[in-house]
């Protein structure tokens, strides 16, 4: 490998991504290597081992679903990143890789981003919950709530300028609302950290895997991003 190539990949592995170089789940537990961590101490200043604290909690926490699931998925992209995007839970193919988004509906995630010009690798992508539930059947209210607060905590963390949700669960759990899709997306809702002490604007939107069975929803799904990627463009 010649050493810009290497050095691209470093950059990719210390920015968290993982999707397209993972040949084996992957261990949140295992230490990077020397020339990965300094990377990384450069590129996300701490993030990283809070981040990494938060997994630990996860792990150690209790719930039935740990039995059923084989990995524990928690986030793919960047620590960075000014975009969260936040899903419903594993399906079959985030539980064998430990990774979220990287089955059929990750795929269309990939080019939902593309089309409003960013990648995996610019934004953070996680879910509310991190174990797949059994038959990937849709996760309890108390399901939610065991999440949430880990959730809220890797918000803190990363600190993005927007959320865009993914799917009715993810628009349940961050706005706190019972309120459908249909009445919630094509406008801006507000997301208050108490810990960063910011309102953080967010959009819910339909789910990728929600697209895949509807595809006459993606009009008003490429609405919503085109919503985001006007909002990053007057940030920037
Ligand atoms: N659906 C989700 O909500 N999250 C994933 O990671 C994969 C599919």
């Amino acid at each position: 490998m010649n050493q810009s190539n290497k050095k691209n990949l470093d950059f990719i592995k210390s920015s968290g991504i993982n999707y397209f170089l993972q040949d084996s789940p992957r261990n949140w537990f295992q230490s990077p290597s020397n020339s990965h961590t300094k990377l990384l101490k450069d590129i996300n200043k701490g993030k990283f081992d809070k981040i990494k604290q938060i997994i630990e909690k996860i792990n150690s926490s209790n719930t039935p679903l740990k039995n059923s699931a084989k990995n524990l998925v928690v986030y793919d992209g960047s620590l960075n990143a000014k975009v969260m995007f936040i899903g419903e839970a594993p399906g079959r193919d985030e539980d064998i890789q430990g990774v979220p988004f990287v089955g059929r509906a990750g795929q269309l995630l990939n080019k939902m981003l593309s089309a409003i010009s960013l990648r995996r690798e610019d934004v953070y992508i996680t879910n509310v919950v991190n174990w797949r539930p059994p038959d990937n059947r849709t996760p309890t209210d108390e399901e939610i709530l065991h999440f949430l607060p880990f959730l809220q905590e890797q918000i803190d963390v990363i600190n993005p300028d927007f959320i865009f949700l993914l799917g009715g669960v993810a628009a349940k759990a961050i706005l706190s609302t019972p309120l459908t899709l249909g009445k919630l997306r094509g406008t801006w809702h507000e997301y208050h950290s108490l810990q960063l002490n910011k309102t953080i604007y967010t959009i819910a939107s339909y789910h990728p895997a929600f697209l895949l069975r509807s595809p006459q929803y993606k009009k008003a799904s490429w609405e919503d991003l085109q919503m985001l990627q006007k909002k990053i463009n007057e940030k920037n």
